[in-house]
């Protein structure tokens, strides 16, 4: 793709070598914005303490001092100094991915340096560096342009002006970067048509942006709504209940100061403040597990909208298809020629039926590849073409090297089988000057001079395009003018091309001198047909959408016919009857109602613009769907804006699309997508399997106290006690269940609707039964205890131990929501088990290591003792199992 020299006059000495480059990112700086200030460690653990909770706990322990109870101050100090280490480690690693993920997002910039055409990272760009533009770009620097052809900058950040205006070649001298300028292109804006080159000439803060403001850094939001919601409500309830005990005991006759401990201990223990961090931890943790698999997340809370995707629209070419092309037929003078060779391996053959041919000895097929070659910015190479340093990158099994669009690198191969080349036509064919390809016009012209100093145009595109501006054909017999006989010739053939999964392209040459004069009177010269299978991958996905209620929407600019059949390949489309496709003029004829009332029964959109997409985008919309939307191409950017999740293409994703996208695919592959969304799917359940964990162990140990104190009792926790359970419960286990793998069965349902409540399908109401029976557990265990005469201590050691072990046990039964303790996969988590082995050796080690158990007040019990309060806990996971079993062979009957 980097081969753009063509447009550069020779002459020109451009680019800097990587030696200016480096001594002028030296004096001038990093081509960056002035940046948002990184959070410190330092602030980030201080800011553990923000919270005024436990603001007043640390009070409460400078007045513990001066009562004299030293050691419950310092114990109380401890636990908070732990909880705020691990607060601050969450956070901290939290922090670090979101940075890696904006360092990954960062702009590039196509740059001549040591004279080749090379991506950098754009914040490497130093004043006089040369840059390529081209559409879709976003512009890294102010530059005067060089060169351009039909070059647009919609450069509404600057101007709020959106309409694109033209650019154009400085023929002087610009000495200043000032606004409003036609020969300098501004940092920030969008290059929309054309391409060109330009000298860089201000960099980061210097450069028209940087001066306005640093408006453009966009950052990564870090708090989901979900978050939010969750964090607000929850504290609120916590801090009425707590409120509720202290002032309970004080009238039951508690000391004052015992009972504002307690109920601040119950706040701690009670507000779940870990759940901000744990769920920006598990969408953090999702995201670079998608990562891994190539789908770059840029937006935190993507993840949890990918979850409700319920329609993917997805481009064809290169995302369902493998995107490398094969040239199999041509059609030219009434012939159709089969072309042997699979791939872009160079062993190849032409035959017209059995005849082998070479295509120097038929005029119409030495001219079809002619414009093949000529019209054409791809690049293929043999090994033999290429250095030493660069064989070591490419596979040698025979294959050409090539750099390029697919479609055009196939016809250079298929022209290299029968022994055309650019080489060999470079001593007839001076290329002159491109009208690029475009999705709206389907069709790119290449204007070359002969020897003769006569001017060729040679068109390529789309069949529609071409054959309304030919009124000629190459025959046998020369230029003939074109018949409806032949005409319908031409389109029956594109017909079977199409049928059998072909993408056509057509061919035509014109000898003309300017622009203008490619609009009509041109001379057909012939159909290619190229294969492009659906990737295997891409169909298992599709399977797998149909099983979780996901609708897959193809969309392309190929023929209807070529996109249906491969629709029918890839396992999207069904019947032709349902009217499943649609072309962009039907579409054009249907309201915005009209395309409403059908959308959900169409899956195939062909020879589409990219405005359409915008369109279908809104109409799956107002049908209440989630919609996600690919896209490359500049004009993609408002629908993949306007999707719920926008996906952009990492490889021909155009810096507009990236940036308008949530999702940039690395490899443009449609499983990708589907991968994404299980991921997001089961990132959704898992921030539900520890929002149960963590708050039916909350309700449970507020429960513990609360009734406590009603119910007459002794405290059944004292202050201290109360942090070590939150300490070891609240932590390592929770965050272990956010990184829970995907259930088998994540795509076996539905997709869940946006504004589905976040304890539905009956969640809040198992954590409340769970919550209570843990409490009722507890305080069972406590009651019993002190019955058979123990010391206080020892049943509250117990009592601690149940609740303890009652939570480590819930937190495998919050693994399913549909399974129970018993049928739960208990294997596919091993960090699962270790901090749940982990938080259980702490309890262990605070009632028999003897200065632990002097800390927290804690009595060694005897085996017997330790039996019969796990008993206590292990009674409701067992209930659980039993009448999970029943109801479900109930439910069977
Ligand atoms: P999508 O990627 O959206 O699935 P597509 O790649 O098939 O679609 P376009 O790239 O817009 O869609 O191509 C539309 C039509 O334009 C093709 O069917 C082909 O006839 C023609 N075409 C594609 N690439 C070129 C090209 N490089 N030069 C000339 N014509 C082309």
């Amino acid at each position: 793709m980097l081969n753009k020299e063509y447009n550069i006059d020779k002459n020109i000495q451009y680019g800097l070598s990587s030696e200016q480059a480096s001594e002028r990112l030296k004096q001038f700086g990093e081509n960056v914005l002035a940046e948002k200030k990184k959070n410190k460690p330092i602030v980030i653990f201080l800011g553990q303490f923000r919270d005024v909770m436990t603001l007043i706990l640390l009070v409460s322990t400078v007045i513990s001092v001066f009562l004299e109870e030293y050691t419950d101050a310092v114990t109380i100090i401890l636990i908070v100094l732990l909880n705020a280490i691990l607060g601050f480690v969450q956070e901290y690693k939290a922090e670090k991915t979101l940075e890696a993920l904006t360092a990954l997002t960062s702009p590039t910039a196509k740059c001549y340096r040591d004279k080749k055409l090379s991506v950098i990272p754009a914040k490497e760009l130093v004043p006089d560096d040369v840059i390529f533009l081209e559409a879709g770009d976003k512009v890294p620097a102010d530059a005067v342009l060089i060169s351009a052809s039909g070059l647009f900058a919609d450069e509404s950040v600057l101007t709020g002006e959106s309409v694109p205006v033209e650019k154009c070649v400085c023929k002087g001298e610009i000495l200043n970067n000032a606004t409003g300028q036609a020969e300098v292109v501004y940092s920030g804006s969008i290059i929309t048509r054309g391409n060109g080159i330009a000298k860089v000439i201000a960099t980061g803060m210097n450069t028209q942006t940087g001066m306005i403001s640093g408006m453009l850094s966009e950052a990564v939001e870090s708090q989901t709504p979900l978050q939010i919601r969750l964090g607000k409500l929850l504290a609120l309830i916590c801090i009425i209940i707590c409120f509720i005990v202290a002032v309970t005991g004080i009238f039951k006759g508690e000391e004052i100061f015992t009972m504002l401990l307690t109920g601040i201990s119950i706040a701690i223990a009670a507000i779940p403040e870990g759940l901000p961090a744990a769920v920006t931890i598990a969408l953090a943790l999702a995201v670079s597990r998608m990562m891994k698999q190539k789908a770059l997340v840029k937006r935190l809370h993507s993840v949890e909208t990918l979850g409700c995707v319920s329609v993917i629209c997805s481009d064809k070419t290169g995302t369902i298809t493998e995107n490398k092309m094969t040239v199999t037929k041509i059609y030219t003078n009434s012939n159709i020629y089969d072309i042997f060779g699979k791939g872009y391996k160079i062993a190849g053959e032409i035959k017209l039926g059995r005849k082998s041919i070479n295509p120097k000895s038929e005029k119409t097929l030495e001219e079809f590849f002619a414009c093949s070659v000529i019209c054409n910015n791809g690049e293929i190479r043999t090994e033999n073409d290429i250095s030493t340093r660069e064989r070591g990158k490419i596979s040698s099994d025979g294959e050409w090297h090539t750099e390029g669009d697919p479609t055009e690198t196939a016809l250079l191969v298929a022209a290299a089988k029968g022994g055309i080349t650019k080489e060999k036509l470079s001593s007839k064919y001076r290329r002159v000057k491109e009208i690029p390809f475009e999705s709206e016009t389907r069709i790119m012209t290449v204007f070359a001079k002969l020897p003769t100093n006569e001017t060729i145009a040679f068109t390529k595109g789309a069949l529609d395009a071409v054959l309304q501006k030919c009124s000629h054909i190459l025959t046998d017999g020369g230029e003939i003018p074109l018949t409806k006989k032949q005409k319908d010739e031409i389109l029956s053939v594109n017909d079977d091309f199409s049928n059998s999964a072909l993408r056509v392209l057509a061919f035509a040459k014109k000898r003309s001198a300017n622009v203008a004069e490619i609009d009509g009177g041109m001379v057909f010269l012939g159909l290619a047909g190229m294969i492009d299978p659906p990737r295997e991958e891409a169909k298992k996905a599709i399977r797998l959408c149909k099983k979780a209620g996901i609708k897959t929407v193809m969309i392309t600019g190929d023929h209807p016919k070529t996109a249906l059949a491969i629709a029918k390949q890839a396992g999207i489309a069904g019947f032709i009857e349902k009217n499943e496709a649609i072309t962009g003029v039907e579409l054009a004829k249907l309201s915005d109602d009209e395309l409403s009332a059908r959308i959900e029964n169409i899956s195939v959109f062909a020879r589409v613009s990219p405005a359409d997409k915008l369109r279908i985008v809104r109409a799956f919309r107002s049908k209440g769907h989630i919609v996600a939307m690919t896209g490359d191409g500049v004009n993609d950017a408002p629908a993949v804006k306007e999707a719920d999740i926008g996906i952009s293409m990492g490889k021909t994703g155009t810096d507009v699309t990236k940036e308008a996208a949530d999702i940039i695919l690395l490899d443009d592959n449609f499983a990708i997508i589907v991968g994404a969304v299980k991921n997001g799917r089961a990132i959704y359940m898992n921030i539900r399997k520890f929002v149960r964990y963590l708050l039916s162990c909350n309700i449970g140990e507020v429960i513990t106290m609360f009734f406590g104190i009603i119910g007459g009792l002794p405290l059944v926790l004292i202050p201290t006690q109360i942090l070590l359970v939150n300490l070891v419960t609240d932590g390592l286990p929770a965050i272990a269940l956010g990184i829970e793998p995907a259930e088998d069965n994540v795509m076996e349902h539905k997709p869940r609707a946006k504004e589905e409540s976040f304890f539905s399908g009956g969640l809040m109401g198992k954590i409340f039964f769970r919550g209570i029976m843990i409490g009722i557990c507890t305080l069972g265990c406590f009651s019993f205890f002190l019955h058979a005469g123990v010391t206080l201590e020892e049943a509250r050691t117990a009592s601690l131990f149940t609740l303890v072990m009652s939570q480590l046990l819930h937190v495998f039964e919050c693994k399913s929501e549909e399974k129970n303790i018993f049928t739960v996969n208990f294997k596919n988590n091993p960090k699962l088990i270790l901090a749940v082995l982990f938080s259980a050796a702490i309890i262990f080690a605070s009632m028999y290591f003897p200065p632990l158990a002097g800390v927290f007040s804690n009595a060694p019990l005897t085996l017997k003792e330790l039996a019969i309060a796990f008993g206590f806990s292990a009674v409701m996971p067992l209930a659980g199992a039993i009448f999970g079993m029943i109801t479900h062979s109930g439910k069977k009957e």
